[in-house]
């Protein structure tokens, strides 16, 4: 076990990195983390801050010669940096695990070799394969690269074949998928932590609400079947086991409107829709990634209070920023802040929990503070 007082590294700065180096702050470790961005979110709440890129060599041998144990806030660090350090030290969830999270093509595939059923979709390397695609899949599709997407970039709606070849010119990709777009009744999603010895805990079902593409609410608890809810956490058990993964993983479901499970897309690491254990939970889900990433036995992830969570994105600093005195009159909002400097349209800038004795009236308070800042979705 890796006990406070040991410094621990995160390769990554940004909001999931700065959160970790709270929590781990909070519990008596201090935290290296290494991130090209001067100006990184986890800047200002780290020990040290290694301003320099993942692959570089000093920067590496400096985490390695400090940190007792290192973790990672986002998939798409270099395999070589990860390999590296995993000759030096415990690296948590490790290189095989990245590197499936890391390749969307990769991650669905090795989701149907587990039995887990996926959207239908077809690789796609090169002009040739549109074809074969456009004859096989259901149309409406979406097209996506396979490697470096997120909150829905580096993704083409395409309705029909005829606008498929457009769609992946303007993607510029050497690789993508193509999916059918099914017609969705909910979206889910389910987090646990897995241990070095094996052992399991599973957050509460996390209910999801995007728009445009952007995680905007998480309802928790989710209105979705039990049923559902145990078949997910079967799925997401089974991910974790045949990767032998150690750390937090997070898990996104689709519900069909025929009532179908499938399988989305992972995360090895904490999630967006597992904010809300922050403030609603025993343990929240940056307690848990230090717990397992220290060997030591996870915490509880029982649920306090109903919660949902709301993303604040770049939108809302467009006329000059957020109303905050509109939203700290409500007790029961409780505010995050990512310190970013730069506001952009769709960026996450921070979140808010409210919390109250039914979600259902969380969602109200958030719901006025919408109309408040004229914020409508
Ligand atoms: P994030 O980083 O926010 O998880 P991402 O960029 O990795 O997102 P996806 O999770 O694949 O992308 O897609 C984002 C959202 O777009 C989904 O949560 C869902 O709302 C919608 N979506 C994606 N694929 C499909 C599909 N095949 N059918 C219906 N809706 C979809
Ligand atoms: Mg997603």
């Amino acid at each position: 076990m890796i006990l406070p007082g040991a410094t621990l590294g995160i390769l990554g700065g940004g909001q999931l990195g700065q959160m970790f180096i709270l929590a781990a702050r909070r519990m008596g470790y201090p935290v290296w983390v290494l991130d090209p961005d001067p100006d990184c979110p986890a800047a200002g709440v780290a020990d040290q801050h290694l301003c320099a890129a993942y692959d570089d060599p000093a920067a590496l041998q400096s985490l390695a010669d400090h940190c007792a144990a290192v973790t990672t806030e986002f998939e798409n660090v270099p395999a070589s940096a990860i390999h590296y350090l995993e000759r030096r030290l415990p690296v948590r969830p490790g290189a095989a695990a990245l590197a499936i999270a890391q390749d969307r093509a990769r991650e669905k595939s090795f989701f149907q070799e587990l039995g887990l059923e996926t959207a239908p979709f077809a690789w796609l390397r090169q002009a040739e394969d549109l074809t074969m695609a456009a004859q096989h899949l259901r149309f409406p599709a979406i097209l996506k690269t396979t490697r470096f997407g997120y909150d829905g970039k580096g993704q083409r709606h395409v309705t029909t074949a005829s606008e498929l070849s457009t769609a992946w010119q303007s993607l510029n990709t050497p690789e993508a998928i193509l999916e059918s777009r099914i017609p969705l009744q909910q979206e889910f999603s389910i987090i646990l932590a897995r241990a070095v010895d094996g052992m399991m805990v599973f957050y509460p079902a996390a209910e999801n609400i995007h728009h445009q593409g952007v995680l905007d609410l998480s309802i928790i608890p989710a209105r979705v079947p039990e049923a559902l809810q145990t078949q997910a956490r079967h799925g997401a058990a089974r991910i974790a086991t045949a990767l032998d993964y150690v750390g937090v993983l997070a898990v996104e479901f689709f519900v069909s409107t025929e009532g179908q499970l499938l399988i989305n897309e992972m995360a090895p690491r904490p999630h967006n829709s597992g904010h809300y254990s922050i403030d609603a939970c025993v343990s929240s889900q940056f307690d848990q990634q230090v717990r397992a990433l220290c060997a030591l036995p996870l915490g509880d992830t029982r649920l306090i209070s109903p919660v949902v969570m709301m993303n604040l994105l770049g939108d809302l600093w467009e006329t000059g920023g957020p109303d905050w005195q509109k939203l700290l009159q409500h007790p029961q909002i409780k505010l995050h802040l990512y310190g970013k400097k730069v506001a952009r349209p769709g960026r996450k800038m921070g979140h808010v929990n409210a919390l109250s004795i039914e979600a259902e009236r969380a969602l109200s308070v958030l719901r006025i503070l919408r109309r408040d800042w004229n914020w409508p979705r």
